[in-house]
Parts: structure tokens; sequence; C-alpha cells
């Protein structure tokens, strides 16, 4: 183990599922992690009676399978009984407004009950779930429901009315719009109660016997490096977010989890509904948003053992301070995870000062529909490293050549891109409407992730790069991360984003933006000292040639940082989609 690593700790508070990683990996098979769940009679797989029903019906129907908190001081506790209740009236409502099987429900709501019901109801009947993120604009809500074809949509009179109602002649094939409705308040014109509804349906209605293949998601990309595509999941998914979550996750059945990512990402339905009711343990839902106060009270008094969160996040709090820290005892807290981008190592050696628990990355995209790489509870966390493939996932490095050939790297340390054996479970099987972008994906039995990495002597994954915001300057490959995790290790920077920029001689050079922390004053000198820190620190060949100050990066709803809008705007070319942006102009 090199000096820089953290160990595990020498004795856990709960043994975790993957006591020994090359035993584990040894002893894999799909067949036996298919085992572990129920099924249902003559072979068919069902998401809601995995994460629901299957606990219904045995012992740990009282337990509590969500806790929401709501906005302001209401909170309340729904029962995987409850559950499995809500969920049938749900299908049976579907059953009722006469939608089919594979047919697709659409959420548009905040983090509220009615969205996991919607979520589980809609699979238990069948059906296609999609989430959408309740603050897209109308636009990228109308683009995702027509090329989707979403027969209903389930949402809030106030996001309807803002959001819905004018684009209701757009879409001819939305027949059905439900809405939950708050105390008094009552349908818009064009939509109907969905508590009403739910009311008069049937909570016995049984689970529909979908098949593994059936289509049970869908799911649109961040958008990160271009439009957002559309990656449909089957029913078999469930095997991997059961599985990744007990090994990637450390979830066990007694646990309380929190995943702070919104259901409206991949994220937050593979691990924020459907691997944690998987495992059986209570699942917290936080209606409001990020507040490092709010955040360590839910830790603290909540007792949360597991906490699932993004890069994005963690980077807030370390630019807060611990201050907000104080007075809340983070003792039930036995595991951190981190994905969706680079956790850069300072985050991962802070959040182990701090909370004394270092934050475990983890790489997956929307396409592979669960985790794949990680950081598991028995290993060493390496930092700056997303860890090892889950037992069960043959990950390799391999160069992609023009002509389509595809050669798998063995010498470690070697950058190229990250490949997966196609045929896990939760592999996507298509991109909507898209069939040759699908195909493309895929060569020679691999999935090619777009993502460039290295792999360490002993298996390690390093994030170098996407494909497309690696930067190539006179003849070097440049990854941002690398130079983004420099700048970070600076005191006066929180955040980086980094890009290559046309130059004459080089190809591209390297170009950086930097958010100052809080008091931090942007002087000439600052960027002639960030300038001289990096390059003594990465070499004058990868150092950023130029660095500038933003006020906020812009990124993703889901907090990636798009790269590519930060050249745009620096070249002053078009923007492309940004229907993703956080800070766009819904
Ligand atoms: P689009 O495909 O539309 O450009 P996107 O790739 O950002 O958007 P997602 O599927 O939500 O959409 O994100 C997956 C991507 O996020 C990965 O391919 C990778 O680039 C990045 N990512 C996820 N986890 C990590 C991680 N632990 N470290 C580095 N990058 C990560
Ligand atoms: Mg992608």
């Amino acid at each position: 183990m090199d000096s820089s690593a953290i160990a595990p700790p020498a004795a856990p508070a709960r043994t975790p599922n993957v006591t020994d990683y090359d035993t584990a990996r040894a002893a894999f098979s799909w067949d036996e992690a298919r085992d572990a769940l129920d099924g249902l009679p003559g072979g068919g797989l069902n998401i809601c009676h995995e994460a629901v029903d299957r606990h219904a019906h045995g012992t740990r129907r009282e337990h509590t399978a969500i806790r929401w908190l709501g906005r302001r001081s209401s909170r309340r506790d729904i029962s995987y009984g409850e559950l499995a209740e809500l969920t049938s009236r749900f299908a049976s409502v579907l059953d009722d407004l006469g939608v089919g099987r594979e047919e697709r429900v659409f959420a548009l709501a905040g983090r509220i009950p009615e969205l996991y019901v919607a979520a589980l109801g809609t699979l238990k009947r069948g059906a296609v779930f999609c989430p959408l993120f309740s603050a897209f604009g109308p636009e990228p809500i109308a683009q995702r429901l027509e090329l989707g074809d979403a027969r209903v949509l389930v949402t809030t009179p106030r996001l309807y009315t803002r959001k819905v109602a004018a684009l209701r002649e757009r879409l001819p094939g939305l027949r059905h719009v439900l809405v939950a409705c708050r105390p008094g308040e009552a349908p818009p014109e064009g939509t109907r109660d969905l508590a009403e509804l739910l009311a008069m349906a049937d909570p016995q209605r049984p689970v529909e016997p979908t098949r593994p293949e059936d289509w049970a998601l869908l799911h649109f990309t961040s958008g990160t490096t271009g439009r957002p595509k559309g990656a449909q999941h089957a029913h078999e998914a469930v095997v991997v977010h059961h599985a990744s979550g007990r090994m990637a996750l450390d979830l066990h059945p007694e646990d309380v989890y929190w995943c702070t990512a919104d259901p409206g990402w991949v994220t937050g339905t593979s691990y924020g509904i459907i691997a944690p009711l998987c495992s059986g343990a209570t699942m917290l839902v936080d209606e409001a948003e990020f507040d490092a106060e709010r955040w360590y009270g839910i830790l603290a008094d909540e007792r949360v053992n597991v906490w699932y969160t993004a890069p994005t996040a963690l980077r807030m709090l370390m630019r807060i301070g611990a201050e907000p820290l104080a007075g809340h005892d983070l003792g039930a807290l036995r595991f951190i995870a981190s994905v969706g981008e680079p956790l850069n190592p300072e985050v991962v050696v802070w959040t182990d000062q701090l909370y004394h628990r270092p934050a475990h990355d983890n790489w997956w995209q929307t396409e592979t529909g669960g985790i794949m790489i990680a950081n598991l509870a028995c290993r060493e966390i390496r930092p700056g490293s997303m860890g090892l493939a889950l037992p069960g996932i043959d990950a390799a490095v391999v160069d992609r050549a023009r002509d389509g050939t595809v050669r798998v790297i063995d010498e470690p340390g070697v950058e190229g891109e990250l490949a997966l054996r196609a045929g896990w479970p939760s592999m996507f099987r298509g991109y909507l409407d898209q069939p040759e972008l699908y195909a493309r994906a895929f060569a020679h039995g691999w999935y090619l992730t777009g993502d460039l990495v290295r792999r360490d002597a002993d298996g390690f994954f390093w994030f170098v790069g996407r494909r497309d915001d690696v930067i190539k300057t006179a003849g070097h490959l440049i990854g941002p991360f690398e130079v983004e995790s420099v700048l970070m290790e600076h005191e006066a920077v929180a955040e980086a984003g980094v890009f290559g920029i046309p130059d004459e001689v080089a190809g591209q050079i390297v170009k950086a933006q930097v958010c100052l922390n809080p008091g931090v004053a942007w002087t000439p000198e600052l960027q002639r000292e960030l300038l001289g820190f990096a390059r003594s620190r990465l070499g004058p060949a990868v150092a950023p040639r130029h660095i500038g100050v933003i006020d906020d990066l812009p990124k993703t709803r889901s907090g990636k940082i798009m790269r590519r809008l930060l050249r745009a705007r620096d070249l002053g070319l078009p923007e492309g989609d940004v229907s993703t942006l956080e800070n766009g102009t819904p």
C-alpha cells in the first residue's frame, strides 16, 4: 500500500458485505446474484416486487422503507407494507387509465412522497418510468416528453401551470396528467387529482408478471458533453442495483441510508429508490435543497449510517468549513460514497479528517445503470482513484483505433478508454430512437464508455477525463481532472474547470477558470501565484497557460462541470444544448 493511501478501519463498526475483494470477485456469478432476489413465478422479474413487495410480504412489513423529511418540519414514515399498498394503488390507477405495458409514465416533481409511489407503482404495472428534473424549463421538458412519447405525467399543480400547461397541444400523446395537490390546492384544468384516484384504486393490485428483458426505465443522460440521450433499461437491472448496493455502498437491512441525488437523475433512481429498498434498508428522502447546517442536522439526528453524495456537494461543504458541523454527532455514519464527477484527492483526505470517514469514490454512467467501479469498505482508498471493478464486472483499458478495432492495454499506467465487457444485467438496452449511436458504443464485445482512464498494477482505476474533454497539447494528452485537482489544492481555490483552447503551435493549450474561496480577492499577484503553483506541481507541459476567475462554474443540474461550455464561452462559440445547465434560464 502506498503511503498516501487511507487504510480501512481495523475494527469496522459492522462487518462489510465484502470482506475480501479477490475472494468475492473469484466467487461471484450473476446467476447467484439473481438467486439473491425473489423473482416471479416462471422466471419473471419485477423491480417493484424486489424493492417493495418482497419485504412487505415478509418479516419487514412494518419496517420503515421511506422516511420523508419535508422542506419545513413535516415528516412522514412509510413502511414497506404501506408502500406495497400505495404502489399497488398507483398501478391500478394506470390500469384504469388504460396505460399498457411499456408505455411511458413521466414524473416532474420535487422530492415528494408521490414521486416515489409513482416510480415504483409504474414498475409494478409493467409500464416504463422516466423521471424529469423539476427545475427543468418548459423546453427541455417538452423535448423529453416528446422523445419518450409520454402517456402519463405525474406532477404538481404549480409545476403543471408554470411549465407544462402551455405545451399540451404539442403533446397529443400525453393523455393523462396526474397532480399531487397540497391541502386546499385544486387540480388545474386538464389534470386529475392523484390522491383522489389513489383513494379509489385497488390496494392489492398484484405485480405485473414482467420478464427480465421488459423495458422498465428511461433515463436521460446529464448532457455534459452534448444533447442528452435517452438510455433504456430493463427490469433485469435490479440484479445490479441490489448487488452493487450491497458491495459498493455496503448496504445492510438495518441501515438508515441517505442518497442526496435527485431522482431526476439516474443516481437518484438506481440508488435513491431501488437499491436501498432492495436491501430492506430505511431510506431518507429530504425534500429541501443543499444546506450545510441542515445536512449535518440530518446526518446526526436521523443517525444516517450510509451517505451517498456527489463531489460537488462535498466540495461545497469543504468550502464552507467545519463550523456548521459543530454540535452534530456523526457517530452513526459508517460509510460515505461519492459519484458523478472526479473526486479530487484533497476532498477524500478532508472527509477522512473531518468526519473520520473517507469518501469512497465510485464510477458509473446512465448507460451502465449501476455502479461498475468502486472503492470498497474492505479496501484501502488511494485518494484520486475510482477504485476497483466490482465483482461481476470485467473492466479494461482499451485503445480504439480509427478503423474501429479495439486493443486491450494490459500494461499498467497507460491511458486509454474505459471499456466494459458487455452483458452485465443493468447494461442499457438502447438509446431511444438512436440505434446507430447505440451500435457505435460497442465493439468486439466491449461497451466503450467514452471516458479515459489509467489502471495501476493493482487494478485501481484512475480517471483521466472524458474523451470529449481531453486536451491535446504539443503531442500530450491532458485530462482536465489532474489539473483541476492540483489547482484545488491551493488555499485560494474552491473549484476549478480546465479546458483546451486552440493554439497554432501546440494544437491546444490548457486554460483554467477558478472559483475562489470565500473572502479571497482576485488580484494579478494571485493569478501569477496560481500559474506558478500549477507550473511547479504539474510541469510546464501540463500546467495551464491562462488562469481566469469565475463566480460559479457552469454545471449540469446533476452537478457536473460543463467544460464544453467554459470552452465555448471563452471562444465566443455557440453554447449548444444547455437544457441541463444548472444556472441557465429555464
Ligand atoms: P452526457 O453523456 O449527456 O454527456 P454525462 O455523461 O455527464 O452526460 P451521466 O451518465 O449522468 O451523464 O454521467 C456519467 C459520466 O460522469 C461518466 O461517464 C463520467 O464521465 C462521469 N463520472 C461519473 N462518476 C465519476 C467518477 N467517480 N469519477 C469521474 N467521473 C465520473
Ligand atoms: Mg455520458
